[in-house]
């Protein structure tokens, strides 16, 4: 069988992931990623369900738990920082999930297990694509030309390349929902736990200890626009104004903010789409289905969705791609819909308005901690479950 050519545009969870797996069915792999060099950042994901699964079978489990935030539990806190509630840590997926490590740190454990025949070429994105019947001819920003079996686009929620070549089909649901990520110096009071503060007005404050010395935190809001279409300075105005007068820890995150090189703005937005592949190309990760925090778990699909694309393609030669491609996403999507199908009442209750708002809110989370709808709760962070396993992969590479 000759070897087939897989171009894979986006290096981060996805797009690493799926370049790990399709190295490991045997497929020759080129992956293109927009930023000049590596992309470090980004704040807690956690790895639940499935996905504990695929992270095992790459032998990244020990690497992955080396790593951890160091994170020991998550608590509701008032705007005094008492302790109004604590939700449940223990097990796999509590709250705070048993692997819970930082975006840039999950990115570059899989690049580093990547074996070296993969190349990441940093710098040089796709700026054509013809999607023909005997290959996918990729032409980049620099004129190169790439010719393919398969075009893999795992290039996050906010991807051209998809844009392009699923015009019509990309169902952008806005949440009205921001947040901001950011980076903060840590101090004395900051403690092991993730610390959660929802006040009126529709605006949360968060703390979470990282394991680089540092502190994470985040400040999240009902907003009707999107903070990303503004320059870095003007959207930090913004919300240093929606968040005035909030107390507890948030102008110390707003000033930190300032000073922060790795604040990054988020307006959730799920992914929807009739179909996730069409010709030669196809979609993993936040591209095709962004789950957005608000879901949860977009780190674990993100992981599995390489998994299962390789699996789903490897022993079908090159005519039955478009049945690999069917399968892979039979596979993902009743994952993918368990966590976009978010209860009408999870926004006003997660983000109320009002001081009775907010005092029914905190009554709530005290019911819900009850030992009698604990099991319920639970079902909150169960994440990524599947009672279907996981197609096999045919090796006939090797990945180190
Ligand atoms: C720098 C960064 C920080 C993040 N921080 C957080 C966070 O704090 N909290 C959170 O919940 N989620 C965060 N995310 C999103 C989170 O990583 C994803 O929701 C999830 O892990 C799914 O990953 P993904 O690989 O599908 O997409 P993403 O992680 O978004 O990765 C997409 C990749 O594609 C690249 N890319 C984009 N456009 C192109 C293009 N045209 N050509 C080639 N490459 C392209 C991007 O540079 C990026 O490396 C962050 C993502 C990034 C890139």
């Amino acid at each position: 069988m000759t070897t087939r050519h897989a171009v894979v545009s986006g290096a981060s969870i996805a797009g690493l992931s799926a370049a790990f797996w399709l190295r490991r069915a045997g497929w020759e792999v080129t992956v293109l990623e927009r930023a000049t060099a590596f992309r470090d950042g980004g704040q807690n994901v956690d790895i639940r369900g499935v996905g504990h699964e695929v992270l095992a079978k790459m032998g990244l489990t020990e690497a992955v738990r080396a790593q951890n935030t160091t994170e020991t539990g998550t608590v509701f806190v008032d705007g005094s920082g008492e302790v109004l509630v604590e939700l449940p840590s223990d097990g796999p997926d509590g709250a705070t999930a048993e692997l819970e490590i930082l975006r840039g740190d999950l990115a570059r454990t899989i690049l580093r297990q990547l074996p070296e025949e993969v190349g990441v070429d940093y710098g040089d994105p796709i700026a054509a694509v013809r999607d023909e019947a005997d290959a996918v001819t990729v032409t980049t920003n620099s004129g190169r030309v790439l010719r393919a079996d398969l075009l893999v686009i795992a290039e996050g929620v906010r991807s051209t390349t998809r844009d392009l070549l699923f015009e019509g089909q990309v169902d952008r649901r806005a949440l009205g929902i921001t947040m901001v990520f950011g980076t903060i110096p840590r101090t004395a009071d900051d403690d092991s736990r993730w610390r959660w503060y929802t006040t009126t007005g529709g605006r949360q404050v968060h703390l979470r200890p990282d394991n680089h010395g540092t502190t994470r935190a985040i400040l999240a809001c009902t907003e009707a626009e999107d903070p990303t279409r503004l320059d870095r300075t003007e959207a930090l105005a913004r919300i240093r104004d929606r968040f005035s007068g909030v107390g507890w820890e948030a102008p110390r995150i707003l000033d930190g903010f300032e000073g922060s090189d790795d604040v990054y703005f988020d307006h959730l937005t799920q992914i929807r789409m009739p179909a996730w592949y069409r010709g030669r190309v196809c979609l993993a990760g936040d591209a095709a289905w962004c789950v957005t925090p608000m879901g949860g778990g977009g780190a674990s699909l993100a992981l599995v969705s390489g998994y299962v694309l390789a699996a789903s393609l490897s022993g079908t030669g090159s005519s039955s791609l478009p049945t690999g491609l069917a399968a892979y996403e039979a596979w993902m999507r009743p994952l993918v819909d368990d966590v976009q199908q978010l209860p009408r009442w999870i926004k006003p209750f997660a983000f109320p308005r009002t001081r009775l708002g907010l005092a029914l809110r905190r009554a709530a989370d005290k019911a819900l901690m009850s030992p009698v709808l604990a099991p319920l709760t639970a079902k909150f962070t169960r994440i990524a479950h599947t009672d279907s396993a996981l197609p096999p992969i045919a090796a006939t590479g090797s990945a180190r």
